[in-house]
């Protein structure tokens, strides 16, 4: 049967690795969280995203608040 000559494209599917744990990703319907490996992977990159848009606001108030106490001296 030639069937068999067309296996599912596990050896033509891009490889990737994780950009959170770098486990090795293909790129095909076995991910799809890819690029992540799985869906853990991907919501604590988006966790990251969030904390570092926080601390970057969370820094430019702080500054602001101590330059005024500062000004205040
Ligand atoms: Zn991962």
């Amino acid at each position: 049967m030639p069937d068999t000559d067309k296996t599912p494209s596990s050896s033509s599917a891009l490889e990737l690795k994780c950009p959170n744990c770098k486990a090795k990703v293909l790129w095909s319907e076995d991910f799809p969280h890819r690029p992540f490996c799985s869906e853990r992977c991907k919501l604590m990159d988006f966790g990251d995203w969030a904390s570092e848009e926080n601390k970057i606001a969370g820094n430019s108030i702080y500054d602001d608040v101590l330059s005024d106490d500062i000004d205040e001296y």
